[in-house]
């Protein structure tokens, strides 16, 4: 009898804990949902550092063409997110300031515009790095390229606390990524290598991970993407007309659209 009246007392319990806890108990209903506020484009290189040469262009113009009718797109189409530039001319925005600029601005997501080329004149297509160090080897000379501008740089052993770019061992420290991150960054290189794929018809290589420097954004997915080669004479024509300028920069802005959807439902 005793127990039965223990059940008892413990059932009524139980069924009352809503009524203490009534609106206090946490679901997910109450948590703030995510919403993609701000995104920093970065357009690669600039001033002094021209980045890869084709034999008509320059990657830096190229890169800053493209990132700024990405943002225009997005000003008008997504007017609840606000675009931050890292350059918006021909300036020379450090490796180092790049990533910091999104950092300080506590952007939700950072991505960087780039153009490739390659001694094999034949190579082309398109590729989009996200961080990481997985069979980074293979892609290691891109990722000394892109990062080896930091040499350039005033002040450049001070700025980057021993980094160098030309040594495997310094990019043990990138693994610190969040792998969250990684994975939102992951999806968003899929939307665009898709993009370019099956909606402006270019030749994708992949989506690949790399260590790149301008990619270090602990506290936010980011992207690298090469636009093409511009050491390859098809291609940089392409890159060099204003309709492909605006099929690239179309194709991110829908990949960004469609990511924004994707991460704020879930
Ligand atoms: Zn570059």
């Amino acid at each position: 009898m005793e127990r039965f009246n223990n059940k008892k007392i413990l059932l009524s319990f139980l069924l009352a804990i809503p009524f203490f806890f009534g609106g206090f108990i946490p679901n997910e209903t109450m948590m703030p949902a995510f919403r993609m506020k701000k995104i920093v484009l970065d357009a690669g290189h600039g001033g002094k550092d021209p980045g890869n040469l084709g034999s008509k262009s320059k990657e830096k113009d190229i890169n800053l063409a493209v990132t700024l009718l990405v943002g225009k797109y997005i000003k008008e189409n997504m007017p609840d997110v606000e675009v931050i530039y890292t350059r918006e001319d021909d300036s020379f925005p450090t490796v180092y300031e790049r990533p910091k600029i999104a950092n300080v601005n506590k952007a939700d997501l950072f991505v960087s515009i780039h153009s490739n080329a390659a001694a094999n004149k034949s190579a082309f297509g398109t590729e989009t790095f996200v961080m990481g160090t997985k069979h980074f080897e293979a892609n290691f000379d891109i990722v000394k390229k892109e990062n080896s501008v930091i040499l350039l740089e005033e002040n450049y052993e001070e700025n980057y606390e021993g980094f160098d770019p030309t040594s495997p061992e310094s990019y043990m420290m990138f693994n610190l990524m969040s792998k969250a991150y990684i994975e939102n960054s992951l999806t968003l290189a899929d939307h665009i290598e898709t993009q370019f794929r099956d909606r402006v018809g270019r030749k994708s290589r992949g989506v690949k991970q790399g260590p790149f420097y301008v990619l270090w954004t602990p506290s936010m997915p980011s992207v690298l993407v090469e636009l093409g080669f511009l050491s390859n004479t098809e291609e940089e024509k392409f890159l060099m007309s204003q309709e492909g300028k605006e099929y690239m920069a179309s194709a991110i802005f829908r990949s960004i659209k469609a990511y924004k959807e994707q991460v704020e439902i879930n």
